[in-house]
């Protein structure tokens, strides 16, 4: 690693440095992008949409399983930087570059089958009365150049080659991807791969570029730029809200397909709290710690009624959370964050600590608190996510509640139901409610791990995502790239290779 952004090809410095902080190991200096670096970036990434966006297919395809190929073999120095940088183990990195691999190799067969264009053709009909038909044809189209800001919490499979990049390379779009301060160097060797991969196939050098890391005028300059047509996001509701606003206000505005925050609520209905409500509380207390709570599909409410049934599920999540360990968090932020949540919730009256682990510079445990569902309604802010391993329990007099404390939320990526037969009738009540909050509904499960899929929904109402039509994991997520072009009485030979 050179510490340089890659600017259409060319390793190049920006200006000043900047020092990483990784959990282990020394700190590295980078030297820092700049709008400038990002201003080239652009215009070579709208040259290359030229020939880029108007590749073949299978050209693209080979593209994306040669990026897979060129990242697994830096797989033993990705692991060993990803870890040191982010404290996450080499289990979950070395997953998460089989899942990263994955993505790009899916998105590579999606376009290979070409289901993905949505063809349509109406024939001409010259006999129609009182008007003939004209001939019409429909086709998605590649947008343009792509922005695309990485995930702290997942280096590899939202980062630099990352689901957005594999989504927008698929459509036809060259990307700019902006690195991540929490990974630097994982940002840069993806990049590198990406960059070989590139070269190895011939493509333009726009194609691709990577700048670091410079501050926010860095992410403003890109978002800004008149060149780039749409822009891919996973953090924080305050920064994404900020692009947000910076794509809105463009001469010409643009998409921006924000992931930002969500608490993923989980309601316990009662005949599946008697019949298993142990069970629920370890899987919950699993999937709540898992990461260091570090997902943004982290479940942390559980909704339950009044009586022993609840109680019993609240005394064995403690005791579940209690044999959980205290564990690295992302960056020193991202902990201080989380410890300003915490502070947050336990200082408002009604809250009852439940369970309190360490919160110590970046390592932390668990934490559990319990309000009543009228502390809770009463408080907005009990609703919004503490990004890290911390839950709440909600106790309402009665499950019949449910569905107006489900209305009292604002967009989820996941609603989960826990629900045996004799619920049904609460199910069904709930379900259509569930169903205009969140992207993703779960039915005895729990919502972390989310599936690389065909029929994956990964977004949902604001503020879960910014643009409720669209999911950033999963094949449809290539729909955000893509623009339906209609040719009308077009000839085949005069339409774009597709
Ligand atoms: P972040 O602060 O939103 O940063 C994400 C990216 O956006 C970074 O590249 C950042 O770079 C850039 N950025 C942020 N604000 C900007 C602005 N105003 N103008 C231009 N660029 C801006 O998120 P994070 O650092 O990854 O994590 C911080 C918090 O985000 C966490 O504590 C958590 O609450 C939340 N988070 C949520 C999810 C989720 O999936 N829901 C995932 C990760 C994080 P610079 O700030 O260096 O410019």
């Amino acid at each position: 690693m050179d510490g340089k952004s890659l600017i259409a090809g060319e390793w190049t410095a920006g200006e000043g440095t900047f020092q990483s902080a990784p959990a282990t190991g020394e700190p590295v200096n980078y030297t820092k992008g700049t709008p400038e670096l990002v201003a080239r970036a652009c215009v070579a990434a709208e040259d290359a949409f030229w020939s880029y966006g108007y590749s073949t297919r299978e050209s693209r395809a080979a593209f994306l399983d040669k990026v897979a190929d060129e990242i697994d073999a830096r797989g033993e120095t990705i692991t060993e930087i990803g870890c040191a940088e982010t404290g996450l183990p080499s289990a979950r990195l070395e997953g998460e570059r089989g899942r990263t691999i994955g993505q790009l190799k899916l998105f590579a067969n999606h376009i290979r089958k070409g289901d993905y264009l949505d063809y349509r053709h109406d024939s001409a009909l010259a006999d129609r009365q009182p008007l003939p038909r004209p001939d019409i044809k429909m086709v998605q189209r590649p947008i343009g150049p792509v922005a695309v800001f990485g995930a702290s919490n997942f280096p590899l499979a939202f980062s630099t080659a990352g689901g957005d990049t594999a989504a927008a390379l698929a459509a036809g779009c060259p990307v700019i991807a902006k690195g991540h301060p929490a990974h630097p160097g994982t940002g840069e060797i993806v990049a590198e791969a990406i960059d070989a991969a590139r070269r190895g196939e011939g493509l333009h050098p726009g194609v691709f570029s990577f700048v670091h890391d410079g501050g926010n005028a860095v992410g403003a300059a890109l978002v800004q730029d008149p060149f780039i047509k749409a822009v891919g996001f996973t953090g924080s509701l305050r920064g994404g809200r900020a692009l947000f606003d910076l794509c809105a206000a463009r001469d010409e505005p643009i998409p921006f397909f924000g992931e930002l925050g969500s608490v993923n609520p989980m309601f316990l209905l009662p005949e599946a709290v008697k019949a298993r409500g142990a069970e629920i509380a370890r899987g919950w207390a699993a999937s709540l710690t898992m990461g260091a709570g570090q997902f943004c599909t982290n479940p942390g409410l559980a909704f339950v009624s009044d009586g022993s049934d609840a109680e019993a599920f609240i005394a064995e999540t403690v005791n579940a959370l209690g044999e959980s360990v205290a564990q690295t968090m992302l960056t020193d932020g991202i902990a201080q964050a989380f410890r300003n949540g915490r502070d947050k919730v336990s200082s408002i009256p009604g809250v009852e600590t439940l369970c309190a682990g360490v919160a110590d510079h970046r390592s932390v445990g668990a934490f559990l608190y319990r309000v009543s569902a009228d502390t809770f309604e009463a408080n907005p802010v009990l609703a919004h996510e503490v990004f890290g391993p911390l839950g709440i329990v909600v106790v309402a007099d009665t499950a019949k509640t449910f569905r107006s404390l489900a209305g009292s939320l604002e967009g989820q990526l996941t609603a989960t139901l826990h629900s045996d037969g004799g619920d049904a009738r609460l199910a069904a009540d709930l379900l259509p409610v569930l169903e205009r909050k969140a992207g993703r509904i779960i039915l005895n499960g729990f919502p972390t791990g989310v599936e690389v899929a065909d029929s994956m929904v990964h977004g949902g109402p604001f503020p879960a995502s910014t643009n409720f039509g669209a999911t950033s994991v999963g094949t449809l997520a290539i729909r955000r790239f893509l623009r339906p072009v209609c040719y009308q009485n077009l000839p085949d030979e005069m339409l774009p290779t597709i």
